[in-house]
Formats: structure tokens, sequence, C-alpha cells
């Protein structure tokens, strides 16, 4: 399973609770990115 954090909350979210709704469930936020990686927000290219 993967993790994503709350860019702006800076809450883990795991990819399950994304998986239904991609929002953060704390502050509604849209953006996320996984810790394990460097900090880069998820866009569409
Ligand atoms: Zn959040």
């Amino acid at each position: 399973m993967v993790t994503y954090k709350c860019f702006f909350c800076g809450r883990q979210i795991s990819s399950k609770t994304l998986k239904t709704r991609f929002l953060c469930p704390y502050c509604g936020s849209k953006v996320f990115f996984k810790p394990r990686t460097a900090i880069k927000k998820i866009e569409a290219v």
C-alpha cells in the first residue's frame, strides 16, 4: 500500500482512502506527494 502525504496539512493518507475520494479528508486538499520521493505535486501531464 502506498501512503501519500497531504501537501497542505501534512497528514498521511493511504492510497486506499484516496481510491474512494481523491481528496484530503482533513483539509480538502487535492495536492499530495509521496514522502519517500522528492516533494512533487501530482499533476496531469
Ligand atoms: Zn490535508
